[in-house]
């Protein structure tokens, strides 16, 4: 038995923020708009945001000081700076950073609970309206329940997740994500595409998430490559933003598993970004998982079309992460730390400690 829960409206399309602007009222009258340092304005999701909040006489704040895996102190300025502005609803603008650090502020600023209370989904009784509007094709954010939000102090990071925290609203422009660099896009679809296997994956797969993960792996197997050769083809940024929201409704169902949570500790101790922390253990951690799924597996090579040396092959072109280099004590230390996190539960094998340790051994060059 399997549920599907998605309250977020989403529009899907080129200028649908132009087209369907009005859609933003409602929610209150002052945003905080969350941004990173530049992509907002680079992307032109800013400028064609405040076209509409001014056509509907709607004001903002602009906090544009998040940074890629956004930060606990980030987290409580922000929400302090809703709270001074006098905003009543969020926007967040940008890749997963963004629009996770403005569901964290959102429950922070709603909820009387100290910063690190936040991991805790007991303590998010309610939430102040959030909108998103990505520019990345990967996190599928803008669909989902979770936001991921680095502890500097701890340096750990970690996912928390409530129902108050789905977008209300999510634009998605593939436009915005002509300006995102080749590096920035493998990795955002890599991520994408790991979201898709998480559906296979977890514990909670459900039938009902077949179509889209299986339409889903295959644009970015066929997209992917392509986008290096033409970044600014639109149909092919299209192509990639349909993918990547599909990863989001899946792993708004299913969760995540061990495929995720292995690569927070390669994130914050070796500054792999999300995409390539997931791509670099992508081979190893489907091998690990075949002898409890290998059905799946077996159907979702089928569906997709091709074999399952042809998807490995295909992943080995992308070289994520050469040379990584991680010491022992690295590899006890966060495979101990891994074995904490929520993901664990929802993995489809009983993993150990040294399964993780294993998987990391192999990764190091
Ligand atoms: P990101 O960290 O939001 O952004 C990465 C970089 O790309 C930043 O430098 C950003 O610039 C730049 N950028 C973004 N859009 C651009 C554009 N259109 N043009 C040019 N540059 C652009 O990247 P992300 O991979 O989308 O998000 C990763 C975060 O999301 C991680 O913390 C990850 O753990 C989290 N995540 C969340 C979920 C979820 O369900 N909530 C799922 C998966 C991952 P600026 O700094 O100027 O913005
Ligand atoms: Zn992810």
């Amino acid at each position: 038995m399997s549920q599907f829960y998605l309250p977020t409206k989403v529009v899907f399309g080129k200028d649908c923020l132009k087209e369907f602007g009005g859609l933003i009222t409602g929610f209150g009258k002052k945003a905080l708009i969350v941004t990173g340092k530049s992509s907002a304005e680079k992307s032109g999701a800013l400028s064609d945001l405040k076209e509409q909040l001014k056509k509907y006489n709607l004001s903002w704040h602009h906090y544009s000081d998040v940074e890629e895996n956004p930060t606990l102190s980030i987290i409580k300025k922000g929400a302090e700076a809703f709270k001074e502005q006098e905003c009543d609803f969020f926007v967040g603008i940008g890749g997963g950073s963004p629009i996770d650090a403005a569901k964290a502020m959102s429950a922070l600023a709603a909820n009387d609970m100290t910063i690190r209370e936040i991991y805790n989904p007991n303590n998010i009784k309610k939430a102040y309206h959030i909108v998103a509007i990505p520019t990345t094709s990967g996190t599928g954010s803008e669909v989902t329940q979770y936001s991921v939000i680095t502890d500097t102090e701890n340096k750990k990071k970690a996912g928390f997740g409530s129902p108050l925290l789905f977008p209300k609203l999510s634009f998605l422009d593939p436009k915005y994500t002509l300006t995102l660099p080749l590096r920035g896009t493998r990795d955002t679809a890599i991520d994408a595409l790991s979201h898709l296997l998480e559906g296979v994956y977890s514990k909670d797969r459900s039938p009902m998430l077949t179509p889209y993960i299986y339409r889903g792996v295959k644009l970015i197997l066929d997209n992917l490559p392509k986008v290096q050769k033409e970044h600014l083809n639109y149909e092919i940024r299209e192509n990639l933003q349909l993918a990547s929201l599909y990863g989001g409704i899946v792993i708004a169902q299913t969760g995540t598993t061990l495929q995720h949570s292995i690569g927070y500790p390669l994130t914050t101790h070796h500054n792999l970004s999300h995409g390539e922390a997931n791509g670099v253990v992508m081979k190893d951690i489907m091998e690990l998982y075949t002898p409890a799924i290998s059905k799946y597996l077996d159907d979702l090579f089928e569906g997709v079309g091709i074999t399952k040396t042809e998807f490995f092959s295909w992943l080995e072109q992308w070289d994520f992460a050469p040379g990584l280099n991680l010491k022992e004590e690295f590899i006890i230390k966060s495979s101990e730390e891994t074995m904490k996190s929520r993901n664990i539960a929802l993995t489809p094998v009983s993993v150990t400690a040294n399964d993780i340790q294993e998987i990391l051994r192999k990764i190091s060059r």
